[in-house]
């Protein structure tokens, strides 16, 4: 019996006397690998707000909300840092590779959850004839860049560029138009995928 107490006590005691095997954080910042998987952070300068993100977070960290009743309609990212477990599956599948990354910040604890979150907003493109969803402003361009000349074979790209060029921006739903039918200059407008088809069809 006596010959565990004894180990134990040494033990005890080769501890007191041994370094800290502990790091003295929060006295001391801790200091993260280059490739540490951190809160993910956007890259407003790459990101589209495609949401192609959203589809692939599995905790739903990620959101998406489209908002057609603002002016001019948004789509709403929101971020949560308290449901993010750091798996890197948004920065793994983005469209631009670059919109979203993992940075090496991880002392994110706090009291106020609501203060965890960030929602960024992109401009909403609506097709012009019926108003319907295309995607964001950002996309479009997007798009006609990674296209070069390709995208000369597609107007209503060609013209969401040319609109990175207004000043003031244009609001869709005053110029969409319903039952209309079909008009020659339909094809300098900016159309989602079914009026696009109509109108080819129709002229
Ligand atoms: S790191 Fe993972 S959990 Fe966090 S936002 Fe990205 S996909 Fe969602
Ligand atoms: S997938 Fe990339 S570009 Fe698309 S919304 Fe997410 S971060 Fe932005």
């Amino acid at each position: 019996m006596r010959l565990p107490k004894l180990r134990e006590l040494k033990e005890a005691v080769t501890a007191v006397f041994s370094p800290r095997f502990t790091t003295r954080f929060p006295a001391v910042p801790c200091v993260v690998p280059e490739r540490y998987r951190g809160k993910p952070e956007f890259d407003l300068d790459t990101c589209i707000g495609c949401g192609a993100c959203v589809n692939v977070c599995p905790t739903e960290a990620l959101t998406q909300t489209d908002v057609f009743q603002a002016d001019p309609p948004v789509r709403k990212i929101t971020l949560r840092h308290d449901t993010c477990i750091f798996c890197g599956n948004c920065r793994d599948n983005c469209t631009t590779e670059t919109g979203i990354k993992l940075s090496n910040e991880w002392d994110l604890a706090g009291l106020d959850r609501e203060a965890m979150a960030e929602t960024q907003e992109f401009e909403l493109q609506l097709c012009e004839k019926c108003g319907a969803l295309i995607g964001t402003k950002k996309h479009l361009v997007w798009l006609y860049e990674k296209l070069g000349p390709l995208a000369y074979t597609n107007p209503s790209l060609l013209i969401a560029k040319s609109g990175e060029l207004l000043t003031e921006p244009q609001d869709v739903r005053k110029h969409a138009q319903k039952d209309e039918g079909s008009q020659t200059g339909d094809f300098m407008r900016i159309l989602c995928p079914k009026c696009k088809c109509e109108l080819n069809i129709r002229l």
